[in-house]
This record gives structure tokens, sequence and C-alpha cells, in this order.
């Protein structure tokens, strides 16, 4: 693997994968362009070298192939104010002639956007002719998608195979997300904490389980914590419960006793009488809440003891929010918590927050700067912490 950072890209036409799968509104505007902003380092670095750059993404899920509603020339537009005076080319196919010629002529300092990867299905299933298909429109391959990751597709994993080692790397955001994952997860610095929240414990159990070798305490709040205090034999009311996880529970708490790491749930909660922003709300014991009502979030004993663990803690990893915080009125966990995280990073200790729901937390809460690493990669960075290989890092690395 060669490095991104020290190799010129003079002359050379560099292939990037990058994901640039943003949402996009009613009237086609892009609702959220962090996810391109995110590659523009790299996309710049190829430029100001004198290379060109040849970008590639998937966007969205088109079943039927090519699909207007899907097409990447929806972005062609902010793409160029994101680059200013670049001169940005669109391919209406990622692999046609169109794209081999245009591609041809690409002249240093231009940009060439190729149409949706996923309106080839053989993207998703990894098809070898496929991506050698891709690989010829490029002198080298840099994969900085770090959001697909997780998939053995062909832009993101199989194509590595057509480049020499010299000439396949990963792009600086990849790396950067790479490298605050390898830092929470083998940094010799102790304590470790994870902040595990969101809905269900059914998609956590692997990363707690592989958490339980390093972690040296494990914050569970969120919707999933409720599964637990009914393990333990506790009354959750209506609270959100995973039934057929109960067990699962009861073994992961003394799997965690056993490996002598520290489970923190929260004492109390807020309740509330619906699922609903304007619910009436009350506090409650956790393991003692009224049959009528469910918990949407952690309370203030709670709030204060995670505060004080947060504190002390010298790596943390967050995943899921305390509560629903999209309602105001419980927001407050959350809130909470993303405040001690940014204030232990002030304090010297580093903290990586991945997965959807906690980044947009963050975001909310204005707090996104104040953290040591703010991952682009949900379901990519999850497999990592649960301890799998991701494929378009071994692509690479191997
Ligand atoms: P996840 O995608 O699993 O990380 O879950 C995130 C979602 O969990 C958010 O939409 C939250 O509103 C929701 N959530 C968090 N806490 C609770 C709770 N106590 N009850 C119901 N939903 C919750």
């Amino acid at each position: 693997m060669s490095k991104f950072q020290d190799h010129n890209f003079k002359n050379e036409k560099a292939l990037v994968r990058v994901d640039f799968n943003v949402p996009l509104n009613d009237k086609f505007e892009i609702t959220d362009d962090n996810r391109m902003k995110a590659s523009m380092p790299t996309i710049k670095k190829i430029l100001n070298d004198g290379g060109s750059v040849i970008l590639m993404s998937h966007f969205g899920r088109p079943k039927d192939g090519p699909t207007d509603k899907y097409s990447l020339k929806h972005l062609v537009k902010h793409l160029q104010e994101l680059l200013g005076e670049t001169k940005i080319v669109f391919a209406g196919d990622c692999i046609a002639e169109d794209a081999i010629q245009k591609s041809k002529e690409l002249k240093p300092g231009e940009v060439l956007l190729l149409e949706n990867l996923r309106f080839y299905k053989e993207e998703e299933k990894g098809d070898e002719g496929f991506a050698e298909k891709l690989s010829k429109l490029g002198d080298l391959y840099v994969n900085d998608a770090f959001g697909t990751a997780h998939r053995a597709h062909a832009s993101t994993a199989v194509i590595a195979k057509f480049f020499p080692a010299d000439k396949k790397m990963f792009g600086l955001l990849m790396e950067a997300e790479v490298q605050s994952a390898e830092k929470v997860l083998h940094s010799a610095d102790k304590p470790f904490l994870a902040i595990i929240g969101g809905a269900k414990v059914s998609d956590k159990i692997l990363i707690i389980e592989n958490l339980l070798d390093r972690a040296t305490d494990i914050i569970i709040g969120g919707g999933m914590a409720y599964t637990f205090f009914k393990a333990m034999g506790g009354k959750i009311g209506k609270s959100l419960c995973e039934d057929d996880r109960l067990d699962m529970a009861n073994e992961l708490l003394q799997k965690a006793r056993d490996k002598n790491v520290c489970i923190h749930l929260p004492a109390d909660s807020i309740i509330a009488d619906k699922f609903d922003a304007a619910a009436n709300v009350s506090g409650s014991l956790s393991n003692d809440i009224p049959e009528d009502w469910m918990a949407l979030d952690i309370g203030e004993m709670a709030c204060e003891t995670f505060s004080k663990i947060i504190a002390r803690s010298r790596i943390i990893l967050w995943n899921g929010p305390m509560g629903v915080f999209e309602m105001q009125k419980f927001q407050h966990g959350t809130k909470t918590i993303a405040q001690a995280v940014a204030d232990a990073t002030q304090a010297g200790a580093f903290s990586l927050v991945g997965g959807g729901d906690s980044v947009a937390a963050v975001n909310q809460f204005h707090l996104a700067d104040k953290v040591s690493y703010v991952s682009t990669g949900g379901g990519a960075l999850l497999e990592y912490f649960e301890g799998k290989e991701l494929p378009g890092i071994a692509a690479i690395d191997n």
C-alpha cells in the first residue's frame, strides 16, 4: 500500500471511490453535504499536485437500473460550488464508451464524475468484470469511502486487485477514520469507556461483546437499557423491550462481571405517558416504572453518574443516543452526555463519536468540533468495533 500524503499525483488520473450518498429533498437540493465536504481534502490534494480525479460513488438504493431520482447529476452543481473554478465533467454511465472517452480526455486539474455505480447490479454483487472495467478508467485507485468500507462491492473492494500495491491507497478521510478507530481499539491508554445507546439491543450485542475484551467501563443508555432492567427482574412499564433478548442480556451482564468490565445502566429515567413530543412526563427509577408509562430518556441521577465516569475516562467511544433526543422533552440526557464527552476531550481524553444518531446529536448540540473525531461511517464503524474485517480496508491493506 502506498501512502496518499506522500504520493505525487502529477499527470496521473486518480480513480477515487467517494461516498457521495447525501440526502436530497423533493427539489433535488442537498440537505446535508457533510459526506461531500469530507472528501474535499483528498480531491484537492490530487488536483493541487497536478493530477486529475475520476470520482465514483453509489447514491441511494436504485432497484431497477438507471432512475432519474438516483442520478448523481443532481450533485454536479454543488460539487462545482465546493471545487470553485475546477472543470467538472459528468459521464452519464459509469463504464460506457463515453466514460472511457471522457477519462482519456481529462486534463490535469479536472474532475470527471461518474454516474451512480449502483445503476449496475454488478456493483453490489462485487462482480469482477465490472470492477475491472472501472479500474481501466484511472492510473491508480484511491478509496476514500469509509461509509461503505464494510461492503465487498466492486468499487469498494474488488477493484483493488486490478492495481499493483503502489497504485492503491486510502484517501485522507479513510486514513483519518481508520486511524481514529484504531486508536480507540488498540490504545494502551486506560480507562477506556464505551457509551452505547439507541433503540435496539439486538443491533448492539456484537459490539458490546467485542468491547468486553477491551473496555474498562460500558455505559448502556437509550431504549436498549430497559431490556437489561427487565432481564434483571425490574418493572419497565411500556418501555422499549426485546423480550426475545432477555436471556442474552443476562448473559452479557455475567460475561462483563467475569471479565471485570463495569456495565453502567441508568439508575433513573424520564418517563412519559405516551410516545409523543407533548406527552406528560415524570421521573422514575429505571427498574420501577409504572405500568402505563415508558422511559424515553435517562434521568438526573444517571446523568450525574455517567458524567463522572466520562470525566475520568481517557479513551471514549460513543455510539447511540441516551433517549429520544429528536423530541425536546427527551433530549436532556443525550445533551448532557454530549457535553460531558466534549469536556473530557477538552481535558485530554480521546473521543470518537460514530453511528448515525449520536453524530446527529453532537451536530444538533453544536459539539461536533469539541470531540476528537466524528466518524462518517455508521454501519462500517459498528462492524469495525464488532471486530469484523472491513473488506474496503482489507482490499488495500493486504
Ligand atoms: P439506533 O439507531 O439503534 O442507534 O437508535 C437511535 C434511535 O433510538 C433514536 O431515533 C432514538 O429516538 C431512539 N431511542 C433512544 N432512546 C429511546 C427510548 N428510551 N425509547 C425509544 N426510543 C429510543
